[in-house]
């Protein structure tokens, strides 16, 4: 039962970036800032809990959140709770529900959802300090000089800023410890405090501190956003281009699926599964880029249980497959071959069905068309071809 947990704080409703969807659930790359921080924090501590603490209107992102980790991964979160009006309050939900999960002796780290690049060393130094303190969090030193103002930003005073340091999360504490403090701030009506170490204060906990990362940066503005992928991309910077490939026979039928959308039609696509041509050229070059077989390796047409199957599976695999390698996919463009029936006025709800299935955003996805000028068995109508590029970003090897 000593374990340690995690308490994400993904209740905020972030005002300061102008767009609808609340930052946490922003995409970086193909998937949303909380599953990339939820991914760092279980790849550095495979065996911890996870408890994430959410707004009651972003249960549906949030689920979506959560389909693009592992099952392993996914094995590890709890069920989420609702937060609470104040940053402090949402953190004391989210102790509160780990009470029945954790030993006496367990820690738990406090983390922002929105700080997706927390990294294993960090994580190390703040368990390691637990051993000699009740709590330890990552801090900063400043570069620019403090000034005091006043309300109409005249200056009234200045501080040493060698004095002071900026305080990142995750915040790690013994478990028992830091829900006593929640519980007494709470008794005492204080629901205002910005961080764990403040709350833990008022107990008068041991608080060290580690060095913190410059890299551990809380996304809060569109600039913030634009410096993630920047990160990402430094971090990324082996390219790869994967090639795909596929082709079924027409027959009896009265649709065909076709980049996950299913079109009426005069004749229908054999195949083991739904005969997605598109979709299988796409997972091809996703595996072709990763080096990792092809989709026939993945999922044998020889199991009965791909038999009828939704292509949109195995693209998901390959898109989880690079997921797991660290890295993203940059982009996909795939290109149908077929008299009939006409793509153009299917292109669109097929771009937005591949992203809905990689989490892509629709400027990465291209879907285009040509016949064969009635050449060829697709010039005959007797099957449709796919071809498909998928351009990769992996870490480099170490
Ligand atoms: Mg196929």
């Amino acid at each position: 039962m000593n374990q340690h947990a995690w308490v994400i704080v993904a209740g905020g409703r972030g005002t300061r970036m102008s767009a609808s969807v609340t930052k946490q659930y922003r995409l970086l790359t193909s998937e949303p800032i909380l599953t990339h921080s939820i991914r760092a924090l279980l790849n550095a501590q495979p065996h911890s809990l996870v408890q994430i603490v959410i707004h009651p209107d972003d249960v549906n992102l949030y689920t979506k959140a959560l389909t693009y980790l592992s099952e392993a991964h996914q094995a590890q979160i709890l069920p989420f709770v609702e937060g609470g009006s104040t940053r402090q309050l949402s953190v004391r939900h989210g102790l509160l529900a780990l009470a029945s999960h954790l030993g006496p002796k367990s820690t738990v780290g406090i983390h922002d959802a929105a700080r997706p690049f927390v990294t294993p060393a960090l994580i190390s130094a703040l368990l390691e300090a637990l051993s000699t303190s009740d709590g330890c969090v990552p801090v900063l030193p400043l570069t620019d000089s403090l000034k005091l103002v006043n309300e109409k930003g005249a200056v009234i005073g200045y501080a040493q800023r060698e004095k002071f340091r900026r305080v990142q999360t995750p915040q790690v504490f013994h478990y028992q410890l830091i829900t006593k403090a929640h519980e007494l701030a709470f008794e005492q009506g204080q629901t205002e405090l910005t961080d764990d170490a403040a709350v833990a204060g008022l107990t008068h906990l041991s608080i060290t501190t580690c060095a913190g990362d410059e890299r551990n940066i809380k996304i809060t503005t569109e600039d913030d956003l634009i410096m993630a992928h920047q990160f990402l991309a430094q971090t990324c910077t082996d390219i790869r281009t994967g090639q795909g490939y596929d082709v079924h026979a027409l027959g009896v039928g009265d649709h065909v699926w076709l980049g996950g959308v299913r079109i009426p039609h005069t004749q229908g696509l054999i195949g083991h599964s739904d005969a997605d041509v598109l979709l299988h050229a796409l997972t091809d070059a996703i595996y072709g880029a990763l080096a990792d077989g092809d989709i026939g390796s993945h999922f044998p047409p020889s199991d009965p249980q791909w038999k009828g199957a939704s292509s949109d599976i195995f693209l998901r695999h390959a898109m989880q497959s690079v997921r797991e390698r660290g890295g993203y996919v940059a982009h996909l463009d795939g290109t149908l071959v077929c008299e009939e029936p006409k793509i153009g006025p299917h292109r669109q709800a097929m771009r937005e069905r591949i992203a809905d299935i990689t989490g892509l955003a629709l400027d990465r996805i291209a879907v285009k068309a040509t016949t064969s000028e009635r050449l060829g068995f697709t010039g005959r109508k007797e099957g449709i071809a796919a071809y498909a590029l998928a351009t990769i970003r992996l870490p480099e090897a170490q």
